[in-house]
């Protein structure tokens, strides 16, 4: 998953954009990256591994003059943890350079990548942005927009695109709306981001938020349409209303908080629970504690304390790592705890992992009784357009029963939303792509991709 922002028309975009990428952390923690363009049109960039405060100082930002720029925040789904595949991508092209951020994950890379290879293409990232950039590159189409129709055409799967061609801004959503994209004016210049919440910290005004198969222009932030690319059924990222997104923005029309509240309200009616005190594991299922609690009568209370400095556990590749770091991201309070049966609201079950540590965690600080209830349905299959969840055989729920998960992870009682619940909650049972809860894939999904992608990375990994 990522967060991607693009700014024209504004002067000193880079700083513009750095500012942005904080609102956007979230959503990608390994790299950061910004390309700018002046007035020359000459493209500049610095891109790193790390958080956006790792990366950029003044010096950095004084490096990047110009009024247009695009910036990147990574996690990775696909492609290994390196720089080689740290966003925006840019390249020189018969047209000019290029600079592209891409969130999502096309599901016919492989594929694409093995046809251009064969023809004599040469790779230096794993990461299927690249794919897209051989294709647009490739395209005998006379102007760029041309060209970038012509490579989305081929390419299925999740894309939401900035992308800068000279000083003009495109920006696109695949057809499907897996991923958002929203446009905000700021004085004459305009800004694209992933998620309200970056415009807010820049200070812009929500102009719209792409529709599925929206694709734009922008010059001296003067925005213009352009054709749709043909259209698909609607399928947005359910996942990114439960856990990914921001609460604090607006995605797909819906308040992410709104939503979450209503998850925590429905899962309350849906599995009810008695309990002395209910709490959330901070900080994504905060709105859905506060549903529960609501609904249930049950008092709302801070029984875990995150510690904000540690980031997202998923970031860690092995087990053990991440074990220690759940114990360093969260502490109990033992005052809220103690003698208490105790009702805890997640979002969502994964490996079990994280969780199974967290109840022990909260016993050990003497819970008299723990109740689980998750705020979204079992997840028993990947995502394979952008979210990072393990292989099948890695989650818990693909091959587990609720009353074995409920042994494994300790628990006195455990409940799931239904999949109707959380569609409800969310606003709609149709437009939404559910397919890690409900295995339901929105495109053909090449039954090997996960091994397809670990057998073809057609570049040595950097040691
Ligand atoms: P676990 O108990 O190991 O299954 O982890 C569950 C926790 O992971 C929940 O608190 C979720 O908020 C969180 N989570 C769910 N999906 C992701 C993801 N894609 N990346 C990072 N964390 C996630």
């Amino acid at each position: 998953m990522c967060g991607i922002i693009g700014v024209s028309g504004i002067a000193d975009a880079a700083r513009l954009t750095y500012l942005g990428l904080y609102a956007l952390q979230h959503r990608g923690q390994e790299s950061a990256g910004i390309v700018a363009i002046n007035r020359d049109c000459n493209a500049r960039s610095h891109r790193g591994m790390g958080l956006v405060s790792e990366n950029f100082d003044d010096t950095a930002l004084d490096r990047l003059p110009g009024d247009v720029a695009v910036g990147h925040t990574r996690y990775s789904t696909t492609g290994s943890t390196v720089l080689a595949n740290a966003q925006p991508c840019s390249v020189n092209t018969r047209l000019g350079t290029l600079a592209i951020a891409h969130n999502g994950n096309l599901t016919n890379a492989v594929e694409l990548k093995r046809e251009l290879v064969e023809k004599g293409a040469i790779f230096t990232t794993s990461s299927d942005t690249e794919v897209l950039v051989h294709l647009i590159a490739r395209s005998d189409a006379e102007t760029v927009e041309g060209q970038i129709r012509d490579a989305l055409e081929q390419v299925e799967g999740a894309y939401s695109l900035v992308i800068a061609a000279g000083r003009t801004l495109y920006a696109v959503v695949d057809s499907r709306g897996f991923r958002p994209l929203v446009l905000g004016r700021l004085g004459s210049g305009m800004v694209i981001a992933s998620e309200t919440c970056a415009l807010d910290l820049v200070g812009a005004s929500m102009a719209c938020e792409l529709e599925p198969g929206d694709f734009v222009r922008i010059d001296d932030g003067r925005v213009t349409e352009l054709p749709r690319l043909s259209p698909r059924p609607v399928s947005r990222c359910v996942f990114e209303l439960v856990y990914f997104a921001r609460p604090d923005s607006t995605v797909f029309g819906e308040s992410v908080d709104r939503v979450r509240r209503e998850l925590g309200r429905e899962l309350a009616r849906e599995r009810p629970a008695t309990g002395d005190v209910v709490f959330s594991v901070p900080d994504s299922s905060n709105a859905m504690a506060l549903g529960f609690s609501e609904v249930s009568g049950i008092k709302l209370e801070h029984g875990l304390i995150r510690n904000h400095y540690v980031g997202r556990t998923f970031i860690n590749p092995t087990q053990n790592h991440r074990v220690e770091k759940v114990k360093i991201k969260f502490n109990p309070v033992r005052d809220v705890i103690h003698g208490k049966s105790c009702v805890v609201v997640d979002d969502s079950l994964v490996r079990g992992n994280t969780s199974r540590s967290l109840v022990r965690m909260i016993r050990a600080a003497g819970a008299r009784e723990v109740h689980l209830r998750l705020a979204s349905p079992p997840i028993t299959g990947p995502c394979h357009y952008g979210i990072d969840t393990p292989t099948r055989e890695e989650l818990i729920a693909a091959s587990h029963s609720i009353e074995e998960i409920r042994e494994f992870l300790g628990v006195d009682s455990l409940g799931y939303l239904s999949l109707d619940g959380m569609l409800r909650a969310a606003g709609s049972h149709t437009g939404f792509c559910h397919a890690c809860f409900s295995g339901q894939y929105p495109t053909p999904v090449p039954e090997d991709l996960v091994q397809l992608r670990h057998a073809s990375p057609l570049i040595a990994t950097p040691a």
